[in-house]
This record gives C-alpha cells, sequence and structure tokens, in this order.
C-alpha cells in the first residue's frame, strides 16, 4: 500500500477512490501550511496538488521516495518539471478537462464586456434608469475573436465562438504556418501584431514560460484596437494587470476579464477599484462542479496506474 498526499481540494470520490486502494491523506488546507507539508511529503509515494503547491525547493528536497506529481489542472508552471523528472518523478496535468469551463468563462465574459450593459443593477434598483447610457452596447456575433495559443483551451474557445457567429482568428508560436489545425477548425492563421490589431476580444490561452512571460504589457495593450476587450485566463505575469487599469481609464480599452494573477490570493489594490467594465475573478474560469469532477478522477485514475 502506497501513501498519498492530497495538498489542495479535490472532488470527494475521486479522495474516495483512491483511499480504497492506498493511504491517503487528504487536507485541502495543506499548501498553507509549509513545514506540515514538507513533513508529509517525506514519507509520501505519490503527492497531488492544484496550483498553489510549488513543487520545487524544500518541498522537492523532502519529496525523497515520491514516484508521481498529480496536477489537478494544466498549467505547470507551479512544478519544477525537469528537477522532478530527472528525481524519477512523473509529472501528470488534468489535459484538456477543464477546457470548457474555461472556454464557456470566456465567452461568458466576452459578451458581458462587449455588451458592457450588465453592472446597472444598483443604479436600476436605486430608481435611476440608465437606458441611454447602456445602448451601444455591441452584439456578439460579427465581432472578431484573437485567440493567443491555440491549444486545447484556445480551440474549444474557437468552436463555442463560432456557435455565436464571431469571426476567429488565433496566433500559436509553436504552430507552423498552414498547420493542419487551422483548416480544421475553420480559424484563421495570423501573426501576433495582426490579431492584436485586428480583434474586438482578445483571449490568452498560453502556458507561463519564459516567452509568455510579459507578453500584454502596456505596449501591447496599446496596439489594440480601440474599444476591445481582453480577457485573460491563462496566467497572471502574462498580462500587466496595472497597464489593463490605466488603459480601462483612459477609454482605450473596452473591457476586461482578469481571472489569474501574478500574486495568488492577489493582495487589495486601490488601482484596480472602479475601473470602468472590469471583471475579476478569482482563478475560478477552470473550475467548475463538472470540471472538478473530471480533473480529479482523470488524475486519481491516473495516480493509480503509476502507483501500480
Ligand atoms: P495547451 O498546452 O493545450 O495549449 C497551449 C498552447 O499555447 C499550445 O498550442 C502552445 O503551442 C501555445 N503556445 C506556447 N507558447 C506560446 C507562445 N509563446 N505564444 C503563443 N502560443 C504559445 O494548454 P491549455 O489546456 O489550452 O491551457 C493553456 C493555459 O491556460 C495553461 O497553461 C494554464 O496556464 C491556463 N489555464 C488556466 C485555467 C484557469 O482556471 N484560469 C485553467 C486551465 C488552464
Amino acid at each position: 500500500m502506497a501513501r498519498i498526499v492530497i495538498s489542495e481540494f479535490m472532488d470527494e470520490r475521486a479522495v474516495a477512490q483512491l483511499e480504497a486502494a492506498h493511504e491517503v491523506l487528504y487536507d485541502p488546507k495543506l499548501v498553507g501550511d509549509a513545514a506540515r507539508l514538507r513533513a508529509e511529503a517525506a514519507t509520501a509515494d505519490a503527492l497531488v496538488v492544484r496550483n498553489l503547491t510549488q513543487v520545487r525547493g524544500e518541498l522537492l528536497a523532502a519529496l525523497t521516495r515520491c514516484k508521481v506529481v498529480g496536477r489537478l489542472g494544466v498549467g505547470l508552471d507551479n512544478i519544477d518539471v525537469p528537477a522532478c523528472e530527472a528525481k524519477g518523478m512523473k509529472v501528470i496535468p488534468a489535459t484538456g478537462a477543464n477546457a470548457l469551463s474555461v472556454a464557456e468563462y470566456v465567452i461568458a465574459s466576452t459578451m458581458l464586456l462587449l455588451r458592457g450593459a450588465f453592472a446597472s443593477s444598483a443604479a436600476v434598483a436605486a430608481g435611476e434608469w440608465p437606458r441611454a447610457a447602456l445602448g451601444n452596447g455591441r452584439e456578439t456575433a460579427g465581432q472578431v475573436l484573437g485567440i493567443i495559443g491555440f491549444g486545447s483551451i484556445g480551440q474549444m474557445t474557437a468552436r463555442l465562438a463560432q456557435g455565436l457567429g464571431m469571426q476567429v482568428i488565433a496566433y500559436d508560436a509553436m504552430l507552423p504556418p498552414g498547420a493542419d489545425v487551422f483548416a480544421q477548425t475553420g480559424v484563421r492563421q495570423v501573426g501576433l501584431d495582426e490579431l492584436i490589431a485586428g480583434a474586438d476580444a482578445v483571449t490568452l490561452h498560453v502556458p507561463l514560460v519564459d516567452t509568455t512571460r510579459g507578453l500584454f504589457n502596456a505596449a501591447r495593450i496599446a496596439q489594440m484596437k480601440k474599444g476591445a476587450v481582453l480577457v485573460n485566463t491563462s496566467r497572471g505575469h502574462i498580462v500587466d494587470i496595472e497597464a489593463v487599469g490605466a488603459a480601462l481609464r483612459a477609454g482605450r480599452l473596452g473591457g476586461a476579464a482578469i481571472d489569474v494573477f501574478d500574486v495568488e490570493p492577489f493582495p487589495a489594490s486601490t488601482s484596480l477599484r472602479d475601473c470602468p467594465n472590469l471583471l475579476l475573478t478569482p482563478h475560478i474560469s477552470g473550475v467548475s462542479a463538472q470540471s472538478n469532477e473530471r480533473v480529479s478522477f482523470m488524475i486519481a485514475d491516473k495516480v493509480l496506474e503509476s502507483l501500480n
């Protein structure tokens, strides 16, 4: 029997599946207690994490008998993958299992931001009637959606957007010109500059790596079409959030939905308070009842397979 340590939240039925075969420590708060996490890691044969547990440095050193790290999600920027592999540990992400949740978040927030009419509850309840001010919102159909990073979430987002009648263009630094996936999905492949200049809505679906860190800085935001909206569900360090706030206040950017931050949980920020047409969510786009179940069972199955 092996010992499995789970340091962040996981669907409890998937935890039970692991418990049926192995000894399991399931403590969704363990990630917040670094010393206890290191002590538990020392006797773990498998470690299961989400995005907060940093599997590197002292924690990695403590994992002396671990064979597998299961990641309840997709981005691997919280795991030193080469160092894990050098120690003979397999790293398993839940590839594709939360793509639909992220794609639906992108579409929902894009529609809200383009229309710009949904933040009126307080005004209407207070007896104001801001109908004239809200009458210039945009329909989604016919707008150009620019997708940066055309992997599993990017492609799922394209499919939903096409269903709404959006024109979809995409840029992916790792795909050669004319890659089959573009013809297969009916999406026009473009360069990064053309995408940024031509899209009414831009959404980011790239991993956080050296070449994407700082990709959406003030200069790139300034190249966007006036009034375009920006959605970031990829990783915080890819978009400069202060530059987003400044562009919203200046009226250059028409709206933004930001789900991921340089530091999470995000510390209070006065500069983002009262920014027009800004949606902030706590790294939740990939987490829904259904995706949590899919992600958790996928990782439970793969961890069990690796331990057998
Ligand atoms: P994926 O690996 O299927 O796709 C990523 C795509 O980005 C690939 O096609 C790759 O070729 C491309 N790419 C890599 N470097 C690039 C660059 N410099 N410029 C343009 N494209 C580049 O991954 P995915 O499942 O689509 O997820 C994408 C990212 O979304 C993850 O790495 C993760 O950081 C983030 N994510 C966030 C949430 C959330 O809840 N907010 C959930 C899931 C994933």
